[in-house]
């Protein structure tokens, strides 16, 4: 039962990616972590969304074996049980080519704060990594990307960094589970947006003030959060 919910949710959150508009054809991702049972459930390589059922959602543990679903995992699997291992408040997992964090990706430039939008995503400009050296690529791929991700985090947690670019390819978002990395996918495609609407504007535009920024991640994040509704245990 607990399993099956598990992939009726990474489904969900796969569907989500393309009622978002974040996927073209099969290029997007989702998973979700279940710490206890040490799996992770996530979509299936190559399997087009319209045919997809939460059947073909396949179940691999954190060591890498495939233990429930008859279908291949994502060519992605070993970079999403890197970010699983390395962030212990890591509980799911996006990766898209959307555009426009694409654009920022290929460009190798960061997503400059310059607005509220961004602000209340996240305390600072959405980083870039470094790019993966030619010994990374040719040897374990998935993996090193895996580990530039968790490198350009730099223990600094997901609520902090929730979104890297890996430089030339695209983003992988962290959330608490895949619901949550969902949205903040979603947030983080319309930033991305809305900064290059911002530069094609002013190209010399400056991040948004300090005071303004700390105001708002701290309204929706941290211990004195009052963004929405107070929850029982607040
Ligand atoms: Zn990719």
């Amino acid at each position: 039962m607990r399993r099956r919910e598990l992939r009726r949710r990474v489904f969900e959150a796969n569907l989500d990616l393309v009622r978002h508009g974040l996927v073209t054809l099969t290029w997007g991702n989702a998973s979700e972590v279940d710490r206890e049972e040490a799996v992770m459930a996530i979509k299936p390589s190559g399997v087009s969304y319209d045919e997809m059922t939460d059947d073909d959602i396949v179940v691999v543990s954190l060591d890498g074996t495939v233990v429930e679903g008859s279908r291949r995992p994502s060519s992605d699997t070993l970079t999403h049980l890197v970010l699983y291992r390395d962030l212990p408040d890591a509980g799911g997992v996006v990766h898209t080519h959307s555009t426009f964090a694409t654009a920022f990706a290929q460009a190798r430039r960061e997503i400059p704060l310059f607005g509220t939008t961004h602000a209340d995503f996240a305390p600072d400009a959405v980083p870039v990594s470094r790019a993966l050296r030619a010994d990374e690529i040719e040897g374990d791929y998935e993996e090193n990307t895996g580990h530039v991700l968790t490198e350009t985090i730099a223990g600094r947690g997901i609520d902090v960094v929730p979104a890297v670019l890996v430089a030339n390819h695209g983003p992988f978002v962290v959330g608490h589970d895949a619901a949550d990395a969902l949205e903040r996918a979603v947030t983080l495609e319309q930033v991305a947006k809305m900064a290059w609407l911002t530069l094609g504007l002013d190209p010399r535009a400056q991040p948004v003030g300090e005071t303004l920024r700390a105001k708002h991640f701290s309204r929706k994040h941290g211990p004195d959060a009052y963004y929405g509704q107070p929850t029982l245990e607040r």
